[in-house]
């Protein structure tokens, strides 16, 4: 059976001269129901881009290329007009943004907005709208449900504001959830809520969630699966309890020594040196060899494949094939 979405060989492409920029480039990703997927890299890997292709919400001129498939619950997502896929958005699929103050509207109410999404996908009256708005707000922990639906996303508070987001997106009863650095904008016990809120509706509404985000503590704290991007690709991808148990890849390792611990001098953090290049000036070979402590001859010539692993396992480097080239660690110091 098929999962819940299938996303096979996709590829997003800005035109440009004298060759069209790939930002995504070769991905594939499956999301089973009720389960939480987790795509990690930083930012400019792609990550975002992959997301709302998912909606079809690739910002022009960017396209998403001939030979990509999306498959969500068994419909074909880049053959459907807009009708049919604005009848998904929102109701079957649905996205939370990092900044909520930009994806509200600031002229309407926040229960006006929650009713309107309601009133558009079902034949409910206004009245039953705003009930099903004020619950909605009340089960995403907004205390005083009634009141606040009044306000207008101004009189908020950033948390609240990213509750309101969640309570739009999970009103309809969405089979998957995107989430692209929900948490982000907001500051470390904000954050931790509202990761416990999306966690507590996760479970209770059986939804998939799919979360975008550069923190390996939130993907630590909620995925089941991990997806590791680099360069317009995923670059490793595994159960979550495995990736942290045995990361594989040279960048996956740099993501995981970079990680802020507890209980530690966090202001001399380790970072992977250098920075994500451009989609139009990316290396030969491995994408990721300017950075990575382990590059041999054979990394600059030819681009590794996705190998196998473990039996959920994948990596995308020539040390899988050659595990000798890999250089001893370099002691940096105690730990
Ligand atoms: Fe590093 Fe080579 Fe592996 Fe790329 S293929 S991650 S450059 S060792
Ligand atoms: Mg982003």
């Amino acid at each position: 059976a098929r999962a819940l979405l299938d996303v096979r060989s996709l590829r997003i492409a800005f035109p440009a001269s004298p060759a069209p920029v790939r930002v995504v480039d070769g991905v594939d990703l499956a999301v089973e129901a009720g389960e939480t997927v987790c795509i990690v890299g930083e930012s400019g890997c792609g990550k975002s881009m992959t997301a709302l292709s998912l909606l079809r919400l690739v910002p022009s001129p960017g396209q998403i290329a001939t030979g990509s498939s999306i498959v969500f619950d068994g419909q074909d997502l880049l053959s459907l007009d807009e009708r049919s896929l604005r009848a998904v958005r929102g109701r079957q699929m649905a996205m939370i943004f990092q900044e909520p103050m930009t994806a509200l509207n600031p002229v309407l109410t926040v229960g006006d907005q929650i009713a309107e999404v309601v009133r558009v996908h079902t034949k409910c009256s206004a009245r039953e709208a705003w009930t099903r708005a004020v619950e909605m707000l009340s089960q995403v922990g907004i205390a005083d449900a009634a009141a606040r639906a009044r306000q207008y996303p101004h009189e908020l508070s950033g948390g609240m504001r990213q509750r309101v987001m969640i309570a739009m997106a999970l009103v309809l009863s969405p089979k998957l959830v995107i989430a692209d650095e929900p948490t982000t904008a907001l500051d470390v016990t904000i954050q931790a809520q509202i990761l416990d809120l999306l966690r507590t509706m996760r479970e209770r509404s059986g939804l998939a969630l799919l979360l975008i985000t550069h923190d390996l503590g939130v993907v630590a704290e909620m995925a089941s699966r991990v997806l590791v991007m680099y360069a317009g690709r995923v670059v490793e991808e595994a159960p979550v309890q495995e990736l942290f148990a045995s990361p594989s890849h040279p960048y996956t390792e740099g993501l995981m020594a970079a990680m802020p611990r507890l209980g530690q001098e966090q202001d001399r953090l380790t970072t992977i040196r250098g920075s994500v290049p451009p989609p139009n000036a990316l290396p030969s070979g491995c994408t990721f060899r300017d950075r990575c402590p382990h590059a041999f001859d054979r990394c600059a010539q030819e681009e590794p494949a996705l190998l196998t692993v473990g039996s959920l396992h994948r990596v995308r480097c020539h040390l899988v094939e050659e595990p000798q080239r890999r250089r001893l660690p370099v002691t940096e110091g105690a730990a």
